[in-house]
């Protein structure tokens, strides 16, 4: 744990008791702060009063006198409209800030942070792990693992927190700044909590922040929103060094992850064959990686064996077994048409499961994909929607439940006999139907695959 020693004598507000906010808690207190705390939802008050805290209203009296309310990431700031607490907050005068804000002011760290749309988790958990492989001291965390309060202590030149940034921490985050930064992508997501996707993209703009001689900026460049930022980067002339990356193009400045080979340049620096990172998304990802950690010092050989040796991201296109030689794959956080979609174009014949809670718009979208899948096992509600949404297009079986669904997947792929055949579960759909959550749904798949005498291939990291 962190403990915030520059906080000492004075008094905090936190608000919001999951995971983060809890050991910002501790953190302040660990430093010598007083706090006064709460949650809207009962059991998380309850968790902090059994870890020894007392919940207090966080009304305008209660924040009056606070040094700053420490914010988590998942409370309404600005959109739909801020929270009760943030209004408070701001007619008592009391700055609001996250738990990243607090790790910043501390220890003033060597930082290298990830943002995106999509692949913050992969990418950043896959730099940490090329960085921890070529001997660098590094401590992971953010969006993705422990919060970034209950990460050891690292002092400048002690080594690096590599964190994944939501666009809800850059926003609690002000004095951002990253020795390497990464913004893989920006397309419309969480709107409902940004306002626009111009105020989204601002945000996402932010994880440059701060940046100038010596800095790094990697940046993929194949949405309308990131080139206009790298445009904006350029301009600015801040003396950082910015590599563009690219996914549909090989760029002669930039690195570019193209045809099945990654290129530095314009130059091929190695082929990507890693079946822990399938398909031309994960290019995107490997590539933003190799572009980190090349600033970072490390060169193309020990990138690529950190690259090799990554076992993947769990219930993300996670191989998790092999039977009969059919390999199955985990993508159960693939709740959306748009993830799913990443899914089927990482393969070429597939024995598909998919349903669950049902998303609006279905899976019309994917329809260009039908010609790669051979059969599709469909569960949970969506599965007569999804049904008749296959039509004459694609076979398909309701099978109601997980367990069914993996049966008739095995059980069509042995019948067909085809090369490369997985039975792939990317349900394009939330869990909520049949699981607490997409990893409950995904823990269940690994068991039954498991439960069939399915061969592990590879671990993957939590
Ligand atoms: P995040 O942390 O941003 O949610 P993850 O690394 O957890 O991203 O990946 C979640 C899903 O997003 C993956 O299962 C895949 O469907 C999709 N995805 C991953 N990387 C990318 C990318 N670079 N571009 C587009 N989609 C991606």
């Amino acid at each position: 744990m962190i403990a915030l020693t520059h906080t000492r004598g004075q008094t905090w507000a936190v608000f919001g008791l999951a995971r983060s906010g809890l050991a910002t808690a501790q953190a302040l207190v660990a430093g010598g702060a007083e706090v006064r705390l709460w949650d809207d939802n009962e059991a998380s008050r309850a968790a902090a009063e059994a870890a020894g805290f007392r919940a207090t209203p966080l009304d305008e009296a209660a924040l009056a006198g606070c040094a700053g309310l420490a914010l988590a990431p998942g409370v309404p700031l600005t959109h739909p409209m801020p929270h009760q607490v943030v209004a408070n907050a701001h007619r008592a005068g009391v700055p609001v800030l996250g738990d990243i804000e607090l790790l910043l002011r501390e220890l003033k760290p060597a930082i290298y942070g990830v943002t995106g749309t999509n692949g913050k988790s992969t990418t950043t958990a896959l730099l940490a792990h090329v960085l921890s492989g070529a001997g660098r001291r590094i401590a992971l965390g953010g969006n993705i693992g422990m919060p970034v309060l209950a990460l050891p202590r690292l002092g400048m030149g002690e080594g690096i927190y590599v964190l994944e940034m939501s666009s809800f921490q850059i926003d609690l985050t002000p004095g951002w700044q990253a020795r390497i930064a990464v913004l893989l992508n920006i397309t419309p997501d969480h709107l409902d909590r940004h306002g626009s996707l111009e105020n989204y993209a601002a945000i996402k703009a932010r994880i440059f922040a701060g940046q100038g001689a010596g800095d790094t900026a990697v940046i993929g460049v194949d949405d309308e929103h990131c080139r206009a930022i790298h445009a904006a980067l350029v301009a600015q002339n801040s003396g950082r060094h910015i590599v563009p990356v690219s996914i549909d193009r090989i760029l002669e400045d930039g690195v570019s992850a193209v045809g099945g080979r990654l290129y530095d340049n314009g130059r091929e620096v190695f082929a990507l064959d890693f079946p822990a990172l399938p398909g031309a998304h994960n290019g995107q990802n490997i590539a933003c990686v190799y572009a980190a950690a090349r600033a970072a010092g490390l060169d193309a050989g020990a990138i690529r064996a950190g690259i090799a040796s990554f076992p993947g991201l769990k219930h993300r296109l996670q191989r998790v077994g092999s039977i009969d030689g059919i390999a199955c794959i985990n993508d159960s956080k693939a709740t959306n048409a748009d993830s799913t979609a990443k899914a089927l174009a990482s393969f070429e014949t597939i024995y598909w499961i998919a349903g669950g809670k049902a998303k609006e718009g279905g899976i019309a979208s994917l329809k260009p994909f039908f010609p790669r899948i051979r059969h599709a096992s469909l569960i949970g509600d969506a599965a007569s929607a999804f049904a008749t949404t296959l039509g004459d297009a694609v076979s398909h079986t309701l099978c109601g439940t997980l367990d069914k669904a993996l049966d008739d997947a095995l059980a069509a792929a042995k019948r067909d006999r085809l090369k490369d055949a997985v039975v792939l579960l990317s349900p394009a759909c939330a869990s909520y139907d049949q699981f607490k959550s997409f990893e409950h749904r995904g823990d269940e798949f690994i068991r039954l695959v498991a439960g069939r005498g399915g061969q592990a291939e590879q671990g993957a990291a939590a």
